[in-house]
């Protein structure tokens, strides 16, 4: 039976040292580190990230500024939006919450932060930094995997990783991140041919494919680690890409969802914002 990988005690463990770093930066600079969410039209689960975002800058001493746009803003306007929020020096940190309305370009609001306060790490510039292992802010959920990894205390080097997932949000820039740590890393995706048997040979499993239970429990290699990235709602609650049970019964390490790679994901983004503080003046 796995080891139950537990995400909120790790990620309240990152707040912690996130909220210690503030309080230093604030006795030293004066500087409050801040975080500027700007939402447009938000559905419901894009008003419930950012207010799980908020709340977690309150616990931690982080300050939070939320710009609630209609639907109909124009993405002219979003990006003057994001222009100010660039050029306050009281905003350490910008987000713009994903998705963005049809008709507003992505890549053009994703470019349009400033690389210094990218704390999403999805600015192309950040993106390069990435790749080339040289700094930047790191995209948040591919740094929660990771974090998982490095404090299982497990010799990961030349072991096989497959990720389940090619999104810039998941699936590529956590592939950066593992080939970092020596695995030999598998990306999959809609298109590949043989899930199941890529999934049989790993020893690092992580599914980021926004499918409920599409990794099947009997497809986990004995004393794998698998972490579930997923999160479907279901009439049952909130899942994971994973089929949880049948998998804890093979695997060596697990995340459970919810409760594994959510809460760190929060803590990580907090990071990259006292990060982005701790560099601005
Ligand atoms: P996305 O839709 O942008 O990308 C999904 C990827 O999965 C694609 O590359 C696609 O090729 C692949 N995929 C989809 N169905 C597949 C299948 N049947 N077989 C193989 N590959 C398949 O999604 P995303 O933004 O990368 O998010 C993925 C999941 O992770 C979602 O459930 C999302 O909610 C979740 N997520 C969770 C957190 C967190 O903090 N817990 C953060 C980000 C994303």
């Amino acid at each position: 039976m796995a080891v139950l990988i537990d995400g909120r005690k790790l990620g309240n463990s990152i707040l912690g040292d996130v909220s210690e770093r503030a309080v230093a930066l604030a006795a030293r600079t004066g500087i409050v580190p801040t975080l500027a969410a700007v939402l447009v039209g938000g559905d419901g689960a894009s008003v419930s990230y950012v207010r799980q975002k908020e709340r977690a800058c309150e616990r931690t001493g982080l300050r939070s500024v939320t710009l609630m746009l209609p639907a109909s803003t124009s993405e002219a306007e979003l990006l003057e939006r994001i222009d100010a929020l660039n050029r306050d020096s009281a905003i350490h940190g910008i987000i713009a919450q994903l998705p963005l309305p049809a008709g507003i370009d992505v890549e053009k609001v994703v470019s349009a932060v400033s690389p210094a306060k990218d704390v999403d790490g999805f600015h192309p510039v950040n993106l390069g930094l990435l790749m080339r292992n040289a700094g930047g802010l790191v995209p948040c959920t591919p740094a929660a995997v990771c974090h998982i990894l490095d404090g299982l205390g497990v010799s990961l080097a030349g072991k096989r990783a497959v990720v389940v997932g090619r999104s810039l949000v998941v699936g590529r820039p956590l592939s950066c991140l593992l080939l970092r740590r020596d695995l030999t890393v598998t990306v999959c995706h809609t298109l590949t041919e043989d899930l199941a048997g890529e999934v049989s040979r790993a020893d690092v499993v992580v599914a980021a494919a926004g499918r409920a239970a599409l990794v099947r429990g009997e497809w986990v290699k004995p004393g794998a680690i698998v972490i579930d990235v997923g999160t479907n709602p279901t009439p049952a609650g909130l899942v994971g890409d994973v089929e949880f049970a049948a998998a804890a019964e093979r695997a060596g390490y697990i995340t459970p969802v919810p409760g594994g790679v959510g809460p760190l994901t929060v803590a990580m983004l907090l990071r990259n914002v006292v990060k982005a503080a701790s560099t601005s003046f």
